[in-house]
């Protein structure tokens, strides 16, 4: 990942929701107004910013969006100078919406849920004071939680801060300050070992890519069939969402493609319970060959419906 030098790598628990806490617990007292400014565009950063009130101000820097399927224009965003940190979500799993930029905060420190695209393409670490991620989408198993963070930052936790939840003492004690999950920090180490091996985060995003452009350009050219309810600059690599059923949606239809998708062997396509449809997750260890299984039943459901 070309981490430079000034940043710590931990191995923590309590997954992407223990970061919730931890993030505001140990950097919303970085500046004295203890704000933080919120991009809120899903499920995962709603409830980040929900925490996040517990500990200080949150501003949300736009206008709350009605549905979760798009970023807001950077130039309409309300961004505080002084808030502590700038806080976004960088694929919202439930609602595939992915940035495909690194939000400008001009000095402000930036900080990433990168949970479900992490090692999924090279990312400019130098440009965030700190990312975390749960391991168990694209790096191993429930369990251990990555997180990213830039020297600086450590030491600043608010004194309520629990101690295993605090980065300064977790990076003195190398992530031992209590016993850390050895058996998911291995399986994570043999799925670094495979990332590596497969050409590092670069080749990893080719073929993201590539896989993603497989389902999204069957949903495009489906005729209003398949239908993703994101806008096209930030549709995420990682999760497609889709209704099936030319009405936007029809849920007898949306079973049947479950169950045949369920016979072939493809399995866990039902749409978060909260937006409904069908959402395929192209993790990293979702193959291109898996993907054109599921582009191929597509396809053939299409045919027989349309
Ligand atoms: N952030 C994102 C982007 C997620 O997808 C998830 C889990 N699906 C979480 C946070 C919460 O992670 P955990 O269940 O490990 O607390």
């Amino acid at each position: 990942m070309n981490i430079p030098s000034n940043y710590k790598v931990l191995f923590l628990q309590g997954g992407g929701c223990g970061q919730f806490s931890a993030v505001p617990l140990n950097l919303i007292g970085l500046k004295e107004d203890r704000c933080a400014d919120y991009l809120v565009t899903g499920t995962w950063s709603a409830k980040a910013a929900k925490e996040a009130e517990k500990y200080g101000k949150v501003n949300v820097v736009h206008p709350k969006l009605d549905s979760y399927t798009k970023i807001p224009e950077p130039s309409s965003w309300n961004l505080n100078p002084s808030a502590s940190y700038v806080y976004y979500c960088c694929n919202e799993t439930v609602h595939g919406v992915e940035y495909n930029f690194v939000p400008e905060t001009n000095g402000v420190v930036l900080v990433s849920d990168m949970s479900s695209n992490f090692l999924s393409r090279p990312v400019d670490i130098s440009k965030f004071g700190l990312i975390f991620a749960g391991a168990q989408k694209n790096v191993g198993c429930a369990g251990v939680t990555v997180v990213i963070v830039r020297e600086d930052l450590l030491g600043r936790a608010l004194k309520e801060c629990p101690v295993v939840l605090d980065y300064k003492v977790q990076a003195e004690m190398n992530s031992l300050y209590n016993t850390p999950p050895c058996f998911s920090i291995y399986i994570m180490g043999l799925v670094l070992d495979w990332i590596k091996n497969n050409g590092g985060s670069a080749a990893m995003e080719m073929l993201n890519k590539q896989k993603s452009s497989m389902i999204y350009d069957i949903i495009n050219a489906s005729n209003g069939f398949y239908v993703c309810p994101v806008e096209t600059a930030c549709r995420s690599r990682m999760n497609v969402p889709f209704r099936v059923g030319k009405k936007g949606g029809d849920d007898a239809l949306e079973k049947e493609f479950l169950d045949g998708a369920s016979k072939r062997g493809m399995i866990s396509l039902k749409g978060h319970r909260s937006v409904g449809g069908i959402r395929a997750s192209l993790y990293n260890a979702v193959t291109l060959e898996d993907t054109k299984a599921l582009a191929d039943y597509m396809k053939e459901f299409l045919k027989e419906h349309q």
